[in-house]
């Protein structure tokens, strides 16, 4: 690409948390609630285009009531994580996938698109300058969570002709707090999270703000996370609230719903069906109906199913619940492919397994 990252102008925090307090946080961290001392800034307007890129301390935003993105959500974020490389080095997997999808996710929402450069150079900019935040925790990563959205202080419905580009990192250790070998998924009935021509592809808060009622009735129904089927046939299974997903069966084949416009194109999705295309297994893109997926399970034609992204890494689905009755997959926990494959991924982003397709990104 031809444009090159701007240079960040650094404000070190005059004041970052105390190295004790610091060290108590990052033993047990939790997700998402911990964060560092600095942020990454860009600001942009219709008139100067991208500018005053910097890093500096970390501390609230001072917004005007009639700021576009409190009334109409024009806002999008990524979500990816910097390891621990088993050399004690740092890492952070396929960042430039994130930014890709950053640029896809801002065109859908009518925002500019920042260029990869400087989404890759504000994340390692930050990265570095927090970089003993890492946490001590077994397992422990940086979830670094870029974000923009509309600033112009404007009640008209139009386009926003001034954003705010941001990252910020959270420490973290697990993404499911009971640690469980295995979750369990509502069937939402009532809500969908999609529908064709919709945002389901882009990456904004938008589609969280119009999941969380279904996430809670599966909360209600004593499940982890609610599985979402097509707007038009209520048949077809989409992904989860947050995180796309695979079924196994016991011919050693994979499967997962095509891209349809209406599912998030993640980035764990993609590399599991490299390293599963790798193993030389069948991977099938292609739609499942919830019928079929409950009749399979019953039958023991499909074996395992798991969740996938960045914040759960794979995650195996024990059990579905619907008002039609639950059912039980395999025998309720993690499975050997599904088990497999994660150590695979796991072990190519830690440094450990080789990294044949360039997915790690080394920094400093
Ligand atoms: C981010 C996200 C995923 C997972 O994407 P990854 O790139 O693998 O982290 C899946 N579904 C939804 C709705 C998401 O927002």
């Amino acid at each position: 690409m031809a444009s090159a990252a701007p240079k960040f102008a650094i404000e070190r925090n005059a004041q970052p948390v105390p190295v004790a307090d610091r060290a108590k946080l990052l033993a047990d961290p939790g997700f998402g609630r911990v964060f560092t001392d600095h942020m990454a800034v860009v600001r942009y307007s219709d008139a100067k285009g991208w500018h005053d890129a910097k890093i500096t301390a970390r501390k609230p935003l001072s917004l005007d009531p009639a700021a576009a993105v409190l009334h109409y959500a024009q806002e999008i974020f990524e979500g990816l994580k910097a390891y621990r490389l088993a050399d004690g080095g740092m890492a952070m997997f396929r960042p430039d996938a994130n930014a890709r999808r950053f640029r896809a996710s801002a065109e859908r929402l009518a925002m500019p698109q920042i260029s990869e450069e400087t989404f890759l150079e504000s994340i390692r900019q930050l990265v570095q300058i927090d970089r003993d935040w890492f946490p001590t925790v077994e397992g422990g990563s940086l979830y670094i969570r870029p974000f923009m959205f509309a600033s112009e202080v404007f009640l008209g419905v139009k386009p926003s002709s001034e954003y705010l580009y941001l990252v910020i990192i959270s420490p973290v250790g697990g993404y499911f707090k009971s640690g469980a070998p295995a979750v369990s998924l509502w069937i939402s009935q009532n809500y969908t999270r999609a529908a064709p021509g919709g945002t389901g592809a882009a990456k904004c808060g938008g589609n969280y703000a119009s999941s969380l009622v279904a996430q809670a009735e599966a909360t209600k129904h004593g499940c982890d996370q609610v599985v979402f089927l097509d707007a038009a046939e209520h048949k077809w299974v989409e992904e989860l609230g947050g995180m796309n997903v695979f079924f196994v069966f016991n011919d050693g084949s994979l499967q997962t719903p095509p891209l349809s416009g209406t599912i998030l194109p993640g980035i764990t999705r993609e590399s599991l069906m490299t390293l599963a295309r790798a193993e030389g297994l069948t991977v099938r893109e292609e739609p499942y109906s919830i019928d079929q997926w409950r009749s399979d399970a019953q039958s023991g034609r499909l074996t395992e199913a798991f969740a996938c992204g960045t914040a759960a890494v794979v995650t195996p689905i024990g059990s579905v619940k619907s008002p039609d009755g639950a059912f039980t997959i395999g025998a309720g926990g993690p499975g050997q492919t599904t088990l497999r494959i994660k150590q695979k991924l796991v072990d190519i982003q830690r440094g450990v397994g080789a990294d044949p397709y360039g997915w790690v990104s080394r920094i400093g």
